[in-house]
């Protein structure tokens, strides 16, 4: 086995993946180190929705940026992604109305493909909503979702193809460093150098981080997601749906299935331990978030349910990341707690993080807005919306 690199990742979900993609192309040597399996972390139990809608500038470029990988992913990056264009509706209460359409004029400004619609405009998109409640909805006609598996493995082979090396059961256990300055990690088994290591360990940021002395504020997090079997009648694919009213997310599923998740500020609160929390779906989460599902979307009342999982989100205290090098000068990089929302933004990540390990001085991104010491200067990223995860 090699034991000298460019550049060493810490974890193979999709951030990882994806800059070791970027920098391999940029004829990077490079590792990535995964504790477990390709995927194993949030990525794979990813909901994976692919939407433009945020209520900041660099992070709607990034995800239309995402978008479009995701559109032309055979040709960008080999493989598939599984995209699947179902388009997005973003349902707002009456007194979100302005953040709506303050970040739908912001898109637009941008580039991107979405419309305010009216009441009678999204019954006409998505038959059998429930609409009663609403003013406008913002409408999303290319987005979707993809399948994250696909996804994270087809970075990982591209990555390979270039040349990078990615090391399955490998945890790293420490990181090395020689007069201030990263030398290299080590892992149960092995030594290996470089002058530059990146953090990309998801809902066990904080913990690598703490090898090396960091304390981040990165919670895991506990999430859960279930399905429901559509009635018949029912079985056409339906948008992906933002509610905001009834704080839940749902989007079509193959089988007929519709997935549903929550939209909770209070998700923060579940702090669990990574490598053993309760992977199963609660009844109660089932009862809550299907009599949610059913206010929305009436016919699911004739619904199965099917069960569902819960999974790891990386929450933060504004719910972004944080990407960096900390500190300065250090060749220690952090690319983690995308708190929920970091999928989409999967690709948009991996170049932002490799233009930060080369040292860009034109980067296509500015990642300003996700510096650590955002906290520190009591300027956290900030949304429209206190639906957090909105972004
Ligand atoms: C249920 C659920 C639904 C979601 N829905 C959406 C959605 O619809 N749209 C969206 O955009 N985002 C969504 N997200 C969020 C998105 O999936 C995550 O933000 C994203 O996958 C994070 O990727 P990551 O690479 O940072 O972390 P991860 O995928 O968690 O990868 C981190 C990796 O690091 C490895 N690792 C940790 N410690 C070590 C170590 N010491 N040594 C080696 N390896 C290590 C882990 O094993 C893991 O594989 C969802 C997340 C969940 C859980």
């Amino acid at each position: 086995m090699p034991h000298t690199f460019d550049a060493i990742i810490i974890g193979a979900g999709i951030m990882g993946c994806s800059t070791a993609f970027q920098l391999a192309k940029r004829g990077w040597k490079v590792a990535v180190l995964e504790k477990d399996h390709i995927g194993s972390g949030s990525t794979g139990k990813s909901s994976a929705i692919i939407r433009q809608h945020y209520s900041n500038e660099v992070t709607a470029r990034m995800a239309l940026y995402g978008l479009r990988e995701f559109q032309d992913f055979k040709e960008r990056v080999g493989g598939e992604c599984g995209f699947v264009r179902t388009g997005y509706v973003g349902i707002a209460s009456a007194k979100d109305q302005a953040g709506l359409a303050a970040n739908v004029a912001l898109q637009q400004s941008i580039g991107i493909k979405t419309d305010l619609i009216s009441a009678e405009c999204l019954r006409e998109i998505m038959p059998g909503v429930e609409t009663s409640d609403l003013v406008s909805a913002c409408y999303e006609p290319e987005s979707g979702y993809a399948d994250p598996h696909l996804t994270v493995n087809a970075y990982a082979d591209a990555a390979r193809r270039l040349g990078a090396q990615i090391f399955v059961n490998s945890e790293v256990v420490g990181v090395r460093f020689v007069s201030g300055h990263v030398a290299g990690v080590d892992t149960k088994a092995d030594r290996l150098d470089a002058p530059l290591v990146l953090n990309c360990a998801g809902p066990w940021g904080a913990r690598v981080a703490r090898l090396v002395g960091l304390d981040v504020p990165i919670n895991p997090c506990r999430v859960q997601v279930t399905f429901f079997r559509r009635p018949a009648g029912h079985e056409a694919a339906h948008p992906v749906v933002a509610d905001f009213i009834h704080a839940t997310y749902f989007r079509a599923e193959t089988g007929n299935l519709t997935l549903v998740g929550l939209i909770d500020p209070a998700e923060a609160n579940a702090i669990v331990n990574p490598d053993s929390y309760n992977e199963s779906v609660g009844t109660d989460f089932v009862l809550d978030v299907g009599e949610r599902l059913v206010r929305r979307y009436p016919a699911m009342e004739r619904s199965q349910n099917t069960g569902g999982y819960a999974g790891l989100y990386a929450i933060t205290p504004d719910w972004h990341p944080i990407i960096d090098e900390l500190p300065a000068g250090s060749g220690f990089f952090i690319c983690a707690g995308f708190s929920g929302h970091g999928f989409k933004l999967g690709p948009a990540v991996g170049l932002m993080a490799a233009e930060m390990l080369i040292g860009e001085s034109t980067p296509t991104f500015d990642r300003r807005l996700f510096r650590f010491s955002r906290y520190a200067e009591n300027d956290p990223v900030r949304g429209r919306y206190e639906y957090s995860i909105a972004g």
